[in-house]
């Protein structure tokens, strides 16, 4: 019995950062809502899309990551994702990037010439957490050559791992540009708030 209670403090110490209100819910969403994209940063307007899609898949119980993809020459938004994995039912397959691209993709399935993955040159995919190996797989596969992350993810991110690529794959990296986006500290601490708020709702479980 004593070592419940010897094991009590040691709980406490793990939970309390958990139920820390700076990360309460709507703590959140006011972050978001109030979030500014500063002219310093030329990939803040984008990223700020991927936040409040983020926001929306943590409201609906999902993941707290969001993505968007938008027309480089336009700066025009032609498609946005969130992670739908938990919500409104389990689907391991709907990190952000692969909802964002399904859509892309599902959107083109009646335009003429639109298999050809070349097409996709002009098109740039911003997401608020560094892509999990999943996910950068699709992203390479659907020949967008552009893609940036908010928040990095030294656990679960494959980006800053690009050189494990199987060779293949590896090879196919060549000439693009997948990176952490040229946002302000502020937007990737929020993207990193988001993705650790939906970690906790969810156990740890892979997002
Ligand atoms: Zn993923």
């Amino acid at each position: 019995m004593k070592y419940r209670f010897a094991l009590l403090p040691v709980l406490l110490m793990f939970a309390v950062p958990l139920l820390s209100p700076a990360d309460d819910s709507s703590e959140l969403e006011s972050a978001v809502r109030s979030m500014k994209p500063d002219s310093r940063f030329r990939h803040d307007p984008f990223i700020l899309v991927a936040l409040q899609e983020a926001l929306a898949a943590k409201q609906e119980g999902g993941g707290g990551i969001g993505a968007c993809l938008v027309r480089e020459s336009t700066g025009e938004i032609v498609a946005r994702g969130r992670n739908r994995q938990y919500a409104p039912y389990f689907r391991s397959d709907m990190h952000a990037e692969m909802d964002l691209l399904n859509r892309y993709e599902d959107s083109l399935r009646t335009v003429k010439g639109s298999g050809n993955p070349r097409q996709r040159a002009g098109l740039v995919l911003y997401t608020s957490v560094e892509p999990c190996p999943m996910c950068l797989t699709r992203i390479i596969n659907s020949g967008v050559v552009k893609m940036y992350y908010a928040a990095p993810d030294p656990e679960g991110g494959m980006v800053h791992r690009m050189r494990f690529l199987p060779t293949f794959w590896k090879e196919a990296t060549r000439g693009r540009d997948y990176a952490a986006a040229d946002c302000s500290p502020a937007m990737r601490e929020l993207a990193a708030r988001l993705f650790r708020h939906g970690r906790i709702k969810t156990l740890g479980a892979i997002e």
